[in-house]
């Protein structure tokens, strides 16, 4: 694998992008680090501060964001939470010679391809929306009106998996993250 080189790894929450990138990143034969977001949602349940995201007061993230310090940020669920990518860390990462794994949303990759134009772009879905809401649902952690926004936000997202250069269905973990390894060894 190229080091030095952007990887913008997106889907719908519910796809199987999060285990995938984990086993990408745990099994540790590339050097590839994943940028990890601010965001001023709260942490779910097991997730850690500054592992899983920087969560950021909403105060502190629009004074970082005045400051310029992002990439891209994004309403993800219209429900006031944001996410963004801050340049320092990527950057950081990119300077120290690994490549950086961006895993952000639809209107995160159309930001940053134009900062990082030779980015790899891969969207991870799975093999049908009615899926989606199965897994969703079997995850148990959000509720129903949760659920619902996160198949609508989905279900757009959909439409733009022809933007990216790889369309991955993932339906079995093993397999998806061995594409992966290989498309990114090249
Ligand atoms: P979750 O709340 O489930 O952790 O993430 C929701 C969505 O936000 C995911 O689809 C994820 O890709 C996206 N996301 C996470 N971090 C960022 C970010 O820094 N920028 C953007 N644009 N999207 C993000």
């Amino acid at each position: 694998m190229n080091k030095g080189r952007v990887v913008i790894v997106s889907g719908p929450s519910g796809a199987g992008k999060t285990s995938v990138i984990k086993r990408l990143l745990d099994e540790g034969d590339l050097p590839l680090r994943l940028s990890v977001s601010a965001t001023t949602r709260p942490p779910r349940p097991g997730e850690v501060d500054g592992v899983d995201y920087h969560f950021l007061s909403k105060d502190d993230f629009e004074r970082r964001r005045e400051n310029g310090e992002f990439l891209e940020t994004f309403e993800v669920f219209g429900r006031g939470y944001l996410y963004g990518t801050q340049k320092s860390t990527v950057e950081a990462i990119l300077r120290a010679g690994n490549s950086v794994l961006l895993e952000i949303d639809v209107n995160g990759m159309l930001q940053v391809v134009k900062h990082y134009p030779d980015a790899t772009t891969i969207f991870v879905r799975p093999p049908s929306l009615e899926e989606l809401e199965r897994r969703l649902r079997a995850r148990k952690t959000e509720n129903d009106e949760t659920i619902h926004a996160r198949l609508e936000v989905a279900e757009q997202e959909w439409q733009f998996k022809d933007r990216y250069q790889h369309d991955i269905v993932n339906s079995d973990l093993d397999e998806t993250v061995e594409r992966l390894k290989q498309l990114l060894s090249n």
